[in-house]
């Protein structure tokens, strides 16, 4: 074993080659598996976030997501339904977290989920339908804000040892370089284990073409269009900018709340992320109950799905969400000893809370008001005439080399934008116009 490797707290038993340049396998405790694991049940924005937060400005640019994260990050909160909404899709919940936050070694720090009642102690209206999933956005039937806090009974919690367990801090560095390393190299285990890190970097390479395999019949026929004004450089056939509305913006943001898992459930095992690919599909061919404990888990980690209230009514891919949390409410001797359980305790206790309100305004995050500019790189900001021709201006591109094109997103444009979202900083040219051309190209022939 090499010296690298002892530093790491998990117990990984690696084969090197003879000249101790490249890891040929590696031996795992369980531990390590279900942290390597995780990394499925990550929402993409989490992963750029826990990667700035990490490394700081040596974070890697993870294909067009960073940018399309920044951009999130910057564009003020007037354009959105409320302020909540866009906290939402910068800090997307992870709906597998109660389990994430078992494991030996947890990457991702968001916080659990907080309820909110309302804020009128004398409010007559039933608490079980008039929970709040964030403070002060939603409102209660009366019109009041929900934001008191409740309290959610930790019985679940407190019954699973295995949440006491301390974090390995000497391992956190490595399992966030491998969770690095998984995305941008493909050889991840040799470049943090021999070579600590010092890699030759290669960028996963865009392989082009969606498959349609794990996607349901009925999405297909069901799946809506959104128009999308382009231009594009004719010399080189880039996307320079696109001219968007708020469903496509609502639609582009969302993707940084799709947990990797269901990404890659999504696009067949097949994103040309190739480490996690391998991971994806290595966990759905076994299919032995000994090394996954239950079928939930199994479904959990294969096809994770977006937290409740998160799907915007503009999302084109076909995703649905967790279903509700089951939340019995809860009166205790004073109304401010009210709280929430996730046991029935029928009797004294309340009903089972029915819904829980979402922050998004009109089903879906963005306010529909303006236009949008979407770079390549899925940069997003308000419309203004001046900055678009900036940006010819600044690429130093002859208006009679531009060419306008009036496109119609469905969902299999939508994959395709995904898909090159991943791996590439063009992800409009590489995901939208190259497609197009080549169908265009076969059109002719
Ligand atoms: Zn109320």
């Amino acid at each position: 074993m090499s010296d690298a490797a002892e530093e790491v707290k998990f117990s990984l038993k690696v084969m090197v080659n003879k000249q101790k340049t490249k890891v040929l396998f590696a031996e795992a405790d369980s531990d390590f598996a279900d942290v390597l694991l995780s990394f499925l049940t990550l929402p993409l924005g989490t992963i750029v976030r826990i990667m700035y937060k990490h490394y700081g400005d040596k974070a890697p640019i993870i294909g067009s997501l960073t940018t399309l994260y920044n951009g999130l990050s910057n564009l003020d909160s007037v354009y959105f339904w409320t302020e909540s909404g866009k906290q939402m899709l910068l800090n997307p919940r992870n709906s597998s977290g109660t389990e994430c936050r078992k494991l030996k070694l947890n990457v991702d720090d968001t916080q659990p989920t907080k309820y909110f009642t309302c804020e009128d102690w004398n409010c007559g209206y039933p608490r079980y339908s008039n929970i709040g999933m964030y403070y002060g956005t939603a409102l209660c039937a009366c019109g009041k804000t929900l934001k008191r806090e409740i309290n959610v009974d930790e019985f679940f919690q407190a019954n699973d040892t295995l949440g006491a367990e301390l974090m390995n801090v000497t391992g956190f560095n490595e399992v966030m370089d491998l969770l690095k390393g998984s995305l941008s190299f493909l050889t991840p285990l040799t470049d943090i284990i021999l070579n600590k890190g010092q890699i030759d970097s290669a960028i996963p390479c865009h392989e082009p073409g969606i498959s349609f395999d794990n996607i349901e019949k009925e999405s297909m026929s069901d799946a809506k269009k959104m128009t999308l004004k382009v231009m594009v450089q004719k010399s080189t056939n880039k996307l320079m900018f696109a001219q968007a509305e708020e469903d496509f913006v609502d639609f582009l943001f969302s993707l940084l709340t799709i947990p990797l898992g269901g990404v890659e459930a999504l696009l067949g095992s097949n994103t040309s992320v190739k480490c996690i690919d391998n991971l994806h599909r290595s966990l759905a061919n076994i299919n032995d109950d000994k090394y996954l404990k239950t079928k939930y888990i199994e479904t959990m980690l294969l096809k994770p799905k977006p937290p409740l209230g998160y799907v915007s009514k503009n999302q084109i891919l076909p995703l649905t969400e967790e279903i509700a949390p089951f939340l019995y409410r809860c009166a205790g001797n004073f109304r401010d000893q009210d709280y929430l359980s996730t046991l029935d305790k029928r009797g004294s206790f309340g009903p089972q809370v029915s819904c829980v309100k979402s922050p998004k305004g009109e089903g879906n995050y963005v306010n529909g008001a303006r236009m949008f500019m979407v770079t390549d790189d899925l940069t997003v900001t308000p419309l203004c005439m001046s900055s678009s021709l900036s940006i010819l201006n600044g690429l130093e591109i002859l208006l009679s080399d531009v060419k306008e094109l009036k496109l119609h997103i469905g969902l299999e444009e939508a994959l395709s934008i995904l898909k090159a979202s991943l791996t590439s900083t063009s992800a409009l040219t590489i995901g939208l116009i190259n497609p197009l051309l080549k169908k265009e190209l076969k059109l002719e022939n």
